[in-house]
């Protein structure tokens, strides 16, 4: 037995999984009567009718294509919310494990654990967003911590973890390591999928939802090893990714020079955004960002929330995370979308 798979929990590590008709069974036979479907669809897309590919096996060769992420090691969620649910509850026993996260993050992590009934250990972020590593490796001792969360570039500050410190997280701790990559486009540097060689530990998760305009679809990317690997596919729902999104998911890859394009306009207006807002009255920060958002510190956080809401203007009030204080996060849009915002906290406060 791997190390990886001693990690797991036993039920998934002795589970007999579902086989559903389509894993059986994925070419096209001239009579298909082995699923239990109607013979005929009602809408106009052609098998609908029809059970997805459990595996998403047309997609994940696209995603090898156009992402440079291995077929055999890569895995579709549900979006990448489902995937972090899944590392849960293959690794994580209910009332005894938990799972360390680094606040301020990505609220899901804590409330997946809850909603599995897996502590959670909080290290939180230095006051300027930097993990605080040698902490981290010291509350990963304790033997209950089966997973860490690093979250880079990290929702809500912007900030991504250099890799020289995700790694020596993940080899300094005997437990799973999931980067999540939700944000890795809007930044210019390397994956932690190329720590992945040298560790199994290491997970990374990436998802179409942001950069790549998907966010309906809900197309989550698992990349893992092996081990990790069979446990999610025994794991999920049989058919957890629909039809219609797989595909979509594969249009959208296949239109990478227009993501490509739009990205670079994302990226630039970031900078105009961060530039703008920086120097307004009521803004006292605006912090770096690797993200397509900006965590912008401000003087009134609650009043310029309710004030943009009044003018349909709806961003994130973050100023109740830890280390937050007086926080908005604002998404970059379309350009007059960031205009709209740049003019309304250049007037917040100023009387007319
Ligand atoms: N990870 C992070 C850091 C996120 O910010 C989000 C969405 N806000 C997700 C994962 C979830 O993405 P998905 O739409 O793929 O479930």
């Amino acid at each position: 037995m791997s190390a990886v798979t001693d990690l797991m929990r036993d039920n998934i590590r002795n589970l007999a999984p579902y086989k559903s008709a389509r894993s059986e069974f994925s070419g096209r036979a001239e009579v298909e009567l082995d699923a239990n479907e109607n013979w005929r669809t009602f809408v106009d897309e052609e098998r609908r009718n029809r059970y997805p590919d459990p595996l998403a096996v047309r997609l994940r060769r696209k995603i090898e294509e156009v992402l440079g992420l291995p077929f055999d090691k890569t895995v579709v969620g549900n979006g990448s919310d489902e995937l972090i649910d899944l590392f849960f509850r293959i690794f994580c026993v209910p009332g005894r494990d938990k799972a360390l996260i680094m606040p301020p993050t990505y609220g899901v992590y804590s409330v997946f654990a809850d909603t599995n009934d897996i502590g959670c250990v909080s290290v939180p972020l230095r006051e300027d967003f930097s993990v605080d590593t040698n902490a981290v490796l010291k509350a990963s001792r304790d033997p209950a911590v089966k997973l860490i969360f690093i979250c880079s570039p990290n929702n809500p500050t912007g900030n991504r973890v250099p890799l020289a410190e995700i790694k020596r997280i993940a080899d300094g701790f005997s437990g799973i390591t999931v980067v999540d990559e939700a944000y890795f486009e809007f930044m210019e540097a390397e994956s932690a999928v190329t720590l992945m060689d040298g560790n199994p530990r290491i997970a990374v998760l990436r998802t179409l939802s942001k950069c790549w305009g998907l966010a309906s679809a809900r197309i989550g990317i698992c990349v893992c090893g092996e081990d990790i690997h069979r446990a999610m596919i025994n794991t999920k729902y049989p058919y957890n990714v629909g039809g219609p999104s797989q595909d979509l998911a594969w249009e959208a890859l296949d239109r990478s020079a227009e993501v490509k394009k739009v990205l670079e306009g994302i990226i630039s207006e970031r900078a105009r955004m961060a530039e703008a807002l920086t120097g307004l009255p009521s803004v006292l920060r605006v912090y770096p960002s690797d993200a397509n958002f900006l965590l912008v510190k401000t003087t009134d956080a609650d009043g310029i929330y309710k004030s943009l809401l009044d003018q349909g203007i709806i961003i994130r009030n973050r100023s109740r995370e830890p280390g937050c204080s007086g926080c908005l996060r604002i998404t970059v849009g379309s350009r007059t979308e960031n205009d709209r915002v740049i003019e309304a906290l250049g007037s917040f406060g100023v009387c007319k």
